[in-house]
């Protein structure tokens, strides 16, 4: 006859199951098999415990057992007679897992189930500036496991077909018993696949793989305004994955070559144009680059060189067009001629004269001052 449950968890009759689940949980602590390798009397201690708990933290088993003992349990097929561990472990599953602080032996977390998804593959992709602020159209060449082009994937000759894993019965994981533990692993008859083809059904160009290398040509999409370092996803485009699991996506890194005239931060444009000097003391109207073709500008009189001037909106784009493109920036500087005509080196003479200026520039006293 076995001992009375609540004796075995030690509690009193009345208990609530808050209770009855604390008592339990310390026995089981105490006696759990992890801590207590070989030893048959925790072994028996922890299964007469978890068959204890089982009666009373149900409230059904519990008042028949109130009502009628082992007996009224027996009669009704609630006996809960554990015949192996790894019951006690499925009929509590959680539980040892937090019992342990999640530090439990292979128990719940990490197991990985069924095909393999296909990994990611990442391409880099150089473009020079206006390809990236404009968009473009780009063939790439991957290098990557594809479906076999002999069995489409499927790794079997043609007309051949496949069966579930024996091993594991078309799940693809095996239980493991480790001791009294019971870990849930990958099938190593099927390698997690849950398959079983016939050496002889394999096919004969990818040997049961399913998969090849492949070169593959691809065109991609650039979206107008990408940036340095910004990706694009094309889905399934990676590594394919074993029969029945999704293949990988390949990820096109961008890089952008910088622009001899336009520097880029973000969707804003900045360049700087060089101005005659008589424009910049007298205005005018000058032809400025964008990164969309030319525009007119008016110089005011009396321009500072360095003054900067800004055009909304004909920067760069934004990706997708969420929002407005970005401004392009102008810095106008005074053009500084290395070479002078005849007549120009005249003019600019007599005017350094009429402005003192030809004084002003060779007065050393003034660098002087200045450097020390
Ligand atoms: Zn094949
Ligand atoms: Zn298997």
């Amino acid at each position: 006859m076995p001992r009375d449950y609540y004796e075995v968890l030690g509690v009193a009759r009345d208990a609530d199951g808050k209770v009855i689940k604390k008592a339990y949980r310390k026995l089981a602590m105490k006696h759990h098999p992890d801590r207590n390798p070989d030893n048959p009397e925790a072994e028996a201690k922890f299964k007469e415990a978890s068959e204890a708990y089982e009666v009373l933290s149900s409230d059904e088993k519990r008042r028949v057992y109130d009502q009628y003992g082992h007996d009224g349990l027996k009669g009704r097929g609630f006996d809960p007679n554990f015949t192996d561990m790894g019951d006690i472990f499925s009929a509590f599953s959680g539980m040892f897992g937090d019992l342990f602080g999640g530090g439990g032996r292979g128990r719940g977390r990490g197991q990985s189930r069924g095909p393999r998804a296909g990994a990611d593959l990442e391409y880099p992709l150089n473009l020079d500036f206006m390809e990236a602020a404009h968009g473009c159209s780009k063939e790439i060449t991957v290098h990557r496991h594809a479906h076999c082009g002999g069995c489409s994937g499927s790794g079997l000759k043609p007309g051949a077909t496949e069966s579930g894993c024996e091993t594991c019965g078309g799940q693809g994981q095996v239980i493991q018993a480790q001791g009294f533990l019971r870990i849930r692993t990958h099938c190593p008859a099927c390698r997690g696949t849950g398959r079983h083809v016939d050496p002889a059904d394999r096919c004969d160009d990818c040997s049961g793989s399913g998969r090849e290398r492949a070169t593959e040509e691809l065109t991609v999409t650039i979206p107008a305004g990408v940036d340095r370092g910004m990706q694009l996803r094309l889905v399934g485009k990676g590594e394919v994955g074993d029969p029945g699991a999704p293949a990988g996506n390949l990820f096109v890194t961008i890089d952008v070559e910088p622009h001899s005239l336009f520097k880029r931060e973000g969707v804003e444009t900045v360049c700087t144009v060089p101005v005659p000097y008589p424009v910049m003391v007298l205005g005018g109207e000058i032809t400025v680059p964008t990164i969309h073709g030319e525009e007119q500008l008016d110089v005011p009189r009396g321009t500072d060189s360095g003054k900067v001037f800004t055009l909304r909106g004909k920067g760069i784009p934004r990706v997708n067009g969420r929002g407005p493109a970005g401004d392009h920036h102008i810095q106008l500087v005074v053009d500084v001629p290395k070479k002078l005509s005849e007549r120009a080196e005249e003019l600019l003479r007599e005017l350094a004269e009429e402005q003192g200026a030809e004084g002003s520039v060779q007065d050393r006293g003034f660098w002087q001052k200045l450097f020390g």
